[in-house]
């Protein structure tokens, strides 16, 4: 296995990057601080055709991979723009319409994925299900034609800004009596669904939200897929390129992190002419954050190489390790970056303390340490379940 970019792939890094700095970490702030989204960012990433890099090109993307879509999250976030979105929208929601979804359903979303025209968020996560996805509540019913969608759903990113929510739903299957799940793709102007802001304490401009749905009734094709048997590997589709993309952003905030830290301690000087990097007391943190930071990066381009690969079972474990790795990597980062620059690392100026909520939900969101510890446990470990 080589984990060589292609020279395509080098270029792609090498654009974003510098897409990524026109804008800069700055701007992100300022449209969080504002209560506003980063709409020119994301227009420009589309026109550009950086949010259609994993979307085939019959469909007005780029026709790549994992790996493509990987490049983007980290780049945008290294110049201090993580973009949450990246992971919910082309990450998720196009894998999974792309591999699951109808030859109609693919026609009338994707290309408005690939050009950065239309979001589609998703919504799986519930107040009395957590991480225990087994136990879902929101149920779909069949109504007629169509389906009645009944449930909550709480910590949902970006539903102001999509026209669609990829809604987790359970169903009656009607032969077995058996509950199973299956994803409807919901218009976020449908009656009956309405949301509420949450109050995070995450300095982003994308926001998250309760659900709510009260009888919200779907048109049969809003199921996704060709029938009620495309749920369950429709929603395992979307895991992998989860977990690598949002790793990817993770690993590119640490280096920003560390690239903001390491400039400050060159230059900053307080003990006579020495910089205080030169103090290994400061350096070697530092230098450890971004060992930490290269190892996560080395396991993302090993889960995006096999899944691109089609390797799908084993790029599950480099997956949810590469997402381990980043997220901790990054929070290490983030903390050392705002530690070696003393009160400068406090103030917005420096932009990094705004970093400390989304590196630190990065440890819970989209899976959280623990239970990608439990996966590691049992599934490479071959230790029984406790739960
Ligand atoms: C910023 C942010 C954005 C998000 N965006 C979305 C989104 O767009 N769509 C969506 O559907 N969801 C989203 N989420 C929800 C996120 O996926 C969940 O918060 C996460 O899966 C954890 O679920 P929970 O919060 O209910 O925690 P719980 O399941 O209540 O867990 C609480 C704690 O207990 C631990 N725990 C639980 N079970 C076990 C176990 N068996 N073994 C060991 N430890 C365990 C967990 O690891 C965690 O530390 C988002 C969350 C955040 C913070």
């Amino acid at each position: 296995m080589t984990f060589d970019l292609t020279p395509e792939q080098d270029q792609l890094r090498d654009a974003v990057r510098a897409l990524g700095r026109r804008y800069g970490h700055g701007y992100f702030v300022e449209k969080a601080k504002a209560g506003e989204h980063t709409t020119e960012l994301w227009a420009e990433a589309g026109r550009l055709g950086y949010l259609g890099v994993n979307i085939p090109t019959e469909y007005g993307g780029g026709g790549g991979g994992i790996t493509d879509l990987a490049i983007v999250c980290e780049e945008l976030a290294a110049a201090g723009c993580p973009l949450l979105l990246l992971v919910v929208s082309p990450a998720i929601a196009a894998t999974v319409l792309t591999r699951h979804g109808t030859e109609e359903q693919r026609k009338r979303h994707l290309p408005g994925l690939a050009d950065g025209s239309q979001k589609i968020v998703f919504a799986i996560t519930e107040p009395d299900a957590g991480s225990n996805f087994h136990r879902l509540g929101t149920v779909a019913r069949r109504d007629g034609d169509g389906w009645l969608l009944n449930g909550r759903k709480c910590y949902i990113s970006g539903v102001d800004e999509a026209g669609h929510v990829l809604v987790v739903a359970r169903t009656e299957d009607a032969g077995t009596g058996k509950l199973k799940p299956a994803l409807f793709l919901v218009p976020t102007d449908a009656a009956g669904l309405t949301r509420s802001k949450l109050d995070m304490e995450i300095v982003s401009p994308e926001n998250q939200f309760l659900l709510y749905l009260d009888d919200v009734r779907v048109p049969a094709d809003a199921l996704l897929g060709e029938s009620l048997d495309a749920g369950l590997p429709a929603l395992f589709a979307g895991l992998n390129p989860e977990r690598i993309t949002v790793a990817a952003m993770g690993a590119g905030t640490g280096r920003y992190a560390i690239e903001r830290a390491s400039e400050y301690t060159a230059t900053r000087k307080v003990w006579g002419g020495r910089s205080i990097g030169s103090h290994q007391g400061v350096s070697h943190p530092l230098a450890h954050a971004a060992v930490q930071v290269e190892l996560a990066r080395l396991m993302i381009q090993k889960a995006a190489t096999l899944y691109d690969a089609g390797r799908d079972l084993e790029a599950g474990v480099s997956g949810n390790m590469a997402k381990y790795a980043a997220g901790e990597a990054a929070a290490l980062a983030v903390d050392t970056a705002v530690q070696v620059l003393g009160g400068a690392g406090m103030t917005t100026e420096y932009g990094v303390a705004t970093l400390l909520g989304a590196v630190r939900a990065g440890r819970i969101a989209p899976v959280s340490r623990e239970m990608i510890l439990n996966f590691v446990a049992q599934h490479v470990l071959g230790q029984d379940k406790s739960y």
